[in-house]
């Protein structure tokens, strides 16, 4: 698809096709490849080509699903190692004013180079979206909590040190993440990474804020992420 293999299909028969059959067979994957095409462009960003929201709201789920089945199969082997799925929320830094400045164009741009920092900064195995507008979620599989923190800075530092358009010179990010705990919706999961996103905001950008630390130095009230859950 789109010039690169996509997936395979083996056609089992006790005989060689016959023509007739054979030419049947090109028909049928015509029509799945057609299928699987519209499947694979209803769930990416037109802009970016990053997996879109709906594909996001797919895997998240599937991932809760998944964690749930296999946490009692793996609880020992996941306690000793401590690794969890986590999710990231990551907005550019003061956007508006690019598109108020250099036009909407230019701010596509800087949003299409941000997609591919992202594609190189984080693992084949972890899963990067376009929430929507200049907010991006980053699903970080199966890492440890001093991994996943270690590899939000670096992609925060890719980005500080990334010269876009000489008219636009640097742009900063901002992150939260959050654990996915299996027994969580996936409303309360991004609740979580929210709150730790809008923390980093509101405590002077450019940074990378964890829900879990934040909860333990007590910087996060329960009211103040009730606040915040509302006002979404
Ligand atoms: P903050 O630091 O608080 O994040 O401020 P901000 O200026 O980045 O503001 P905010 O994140 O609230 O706004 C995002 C802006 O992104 C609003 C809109 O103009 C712009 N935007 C959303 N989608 C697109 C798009 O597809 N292309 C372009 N060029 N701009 C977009
Ligand atoms: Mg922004």
């Amino acid at each position: 698809m789109h010039g690169s293999p996509y997936a395979s299909v083996e056609i089992v028969s006790e005989r060689q096709l016959t023509i007739s059959k054979h030419s049947m067979v090109e028909g049928i994957m015509a029509v799945y490849l057609n299928f699987l095409s519209l499947l694979e462009d209803s769930q990416r960003d037109g802009l970016t080509g990053l997996a879109n929201r709906k594909a996001f709201d797919r895997s998240l789920k599937r991932l809760l699903t998944t964690a749930s089945a296999q946490d009692t199969a793996q609880d020992e082997r996941r306690l000793a190692t401590g690794r969890k799925n986590w999710l990231a929320i990551v907005d550019i830094d003061h956007f508006k004013p690019i598109n108020d400045s250099q036009g909407h164009l230019m701010g596509d741009k800087v949003l299409i180079e941000l997609a591919g920092i992202l594609r190189r900064s984080f693992r084949v195995q972890d899963r990067i979206f376009r929430f929507g507008g200049d907010e991006f979620v980053i699903l970080i599989r199966q890492t440890a909590p001093q991994h996943v923190a270690t590899s939000l800075e670096r992609f925060r530092k890719n980005v500080e040190g990334y010269l876009f358009d000489a008219s636009i010179g640097t742009i900063t990010i901002s992150a939260g993440y959050a654990k996915i705990t299996p027994n969580d919706t996936p409303t309360t999961i991004i609740g979580h990474a929210d709150n730790a996103h809008y923390y980093a905001k509101e405590h002077g950008r450019n940074r990378v804020c964890s829900y879990d630390q934040l909860l333990a130095e007590k910087k996060l009230r329960t009211n103040e992420i009730a606040a915040n859950l509302n006002n979404q």
